[in-house]
């Protein structure tokens, strides 16, 4: 999705090689226009499955999943980091080891809400080690819903997420692909720019 990249080329802050900040216009503050088009994109993507829900976790992957489902015409449900008082009710819970925080925790949604008979389609801000994405695939496979596809805003092809998501026979979109990284400069899987990298390093 070209004009993705290009917010993430003028605004991500590459922390490291593995860690891209967006929280100018994604992660933190929102640029409202643009999550509504990534949303339409989902649907252009997805549109002729028959969703049924689109699932989350919170908190960063909310308003993809809310724009996605406003496109599909589906409810959301995001999956819970922390068990709350008010959430009394049977849920299915899988770990998840996180990445960027370097801890473990529990995600978890109420039974009430997925069931058989649901088609799911999973959304989530980044796709990176997998290991958010493959918690909530493990929470789809319990309800006994069926899991048609995950999509993510940004991938960072470099990690291994997508690779361990496939080996389960997941289809995985992702609308902006990110080959390398490294402060300063980020180059993207499809981009001109890649593919000029790519003929350079055979040629070497
Ligand atoms: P996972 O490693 O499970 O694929 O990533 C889980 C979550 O970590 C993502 O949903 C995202 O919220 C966060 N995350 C992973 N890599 C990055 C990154 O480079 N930048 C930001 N801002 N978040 C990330």
């Amino acid at each position: 999705m070209k004009v993705l990249e290009e917010r993430i080329r003028e605004e991500g802050l590459i922390l490291s090689d593995t860690v891209l900040k967006v929280d100018s216009f994604l992660n933190h503050q929102v640029d409202t226009q643009l999550v509504l088009k990534i949303g339409e994109e989902f649907g252009r993507i997805f549109g002729h499955l028959p969703v049924t829900k689109v699932l989350t976790v919170e908190a960063s992957g909310i308003q993809f999943a809310m724009a996605a489902g406003i496109a599909l015409g589906v409810p959301f449900i995001y999956a819970k980091k922390k068990k709350a008082v008010t959430q009394a009710e049977d849920v299915y819970s899988a770990p998840v080891h996180s990445f960027t925080r370097q801890e473990d925790y529990r995600i978890s949604i109420s039974q009430k809400y997925l069931g058989p008979g649901d088609k799911v389609l999973i959304v989530d801000d980044f796709l990176a080690t997998g290991a958010a994405l493959v918690g909530l695939a493990d929470i789809v496979n319990e309800s006994g819903a069926e899991l048609l596809g995950v999509g993510c805003v940004i991938e960072k092809s470099f990690q291994e997420g997508r690779s361990l998501l496939e080996a389960r026979g997941i289809a995985v979109h992702a609308l902006a692909r990110i080959a390398s990284m490294s402060p300063g400069e980020v180059h993207f899987i499809g981009n001109p720019d890649t593919a000029e990298i790519i003929k350079e390093s055979v040629e070497c």
